[in-house]
């Protein structure tokens, strides 16, 4: 019987690798890849020869129903992307969206994902969190979500690219004041760092290279935990009550 297995590869270091993940990748008949030379060094590191096929935001439409028919075929499919979980955001949805509808068997092997593994050593409150992902790259779209997301009190995860990182921040900055912060970098990897503090303090920082989580304390209503308790009673009182 056919079957997808969303399959989580290293987000940095080789070694981050289950051994379910490589005995399924060794087992099933094709393995879809969002970037088959990126994922191929990975694959030859762990001897796994399956036929590999790409699978990517640019194909996705044409291939989605060839991949859910080879599953309804009987055929044993893995999907796994350039690092970390397939479909966090990577392709995949669509094939799991179909599969699921179809009501094919999907299973789950799990691994490193950045977004979380970046949240637990983050510091900042683990629950409830919010999974952004990438804000939109062009600054009016950017802003009207950091806008939508301004008063979530949840703690909230981004990703974001080296290249773009100051003009993010300044643009949380207006929008959600100085709050906490903590950008975690190059995960699993040599260099791997956490700047904690708030946006300002990282604002001031040049030259941040490498792959990079943010993550943003969620909002806080100031004016509630300001608020004096007494004033309530004495207003009442003021109004006869006793
Ligand atoms: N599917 C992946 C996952 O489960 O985390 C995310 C893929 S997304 C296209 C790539 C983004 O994830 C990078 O731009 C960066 O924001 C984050 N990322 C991936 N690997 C990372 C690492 N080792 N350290 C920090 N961030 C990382």
């Amino acid at each position: 019987k056919g079957i997808l297995y969303l399959v989580a590869t290293p987000i940095g270091n080789l070694s981050d690798f289950s051994l379910r993940a490589i005995e399924t990748l060794k087992s099933v008949d094709k393995i879809y890849a969002e970037d088959t030379r990126n994922s191929l060094v990975l694959l030859k590191h762990y001897n796994i020869t399956t036929k590999l096929e790409s699978y990517h935001e640019f194909n996705q439409e044409e291939k989605t129903l060839d991949v859910v028919k080879e599953i309804e075929d009987g055929m044993k499919i893995a999907l796994i992307s350039d690092a970390g979980l397939p479909v966090i955001s990577d392709p995949g949805y669509k094939i799991v969206e179909e599969a699921s509808k179809r009501g094919l068997a999907i299973s789950t092997i799990p691994g490193a994902s950045a977004g979380i593994s970046a949240l637990i050593a983050s510091g900042l409150a683990p629950m409830p969190y919010t999974f952004y992902g990438f804000l939109d790259s062009k600054k009016t779209k950017r802003m009207s979500s950091l806008n939508e997301l301004k008063y979530i009190p949840h703690t909230i995860i981004f990703y974001e690219a080296p290249h773009r990182i100051m003009e993010t921040l300044t643009d949380m900055l207006e929008v959600f004041g100085n709050r906490n912060i903590c950008l975690a970098r190059e995960l699993t990897k040599t260099y791997e760092e956490y700047i904690r503090g708030t946006i300002e303090d990282v604002l001031k920082i040049e030259g941040l290279k490498g792959e990079m989580v943010l993550i943003v304390e969620g909002y806080k209503d100031t004016k509630a935990l300001d608020a004096n308790p007494f004033e309530k009673i004495e207003e009442l009182i003021s109004l006869g009550y006793k």
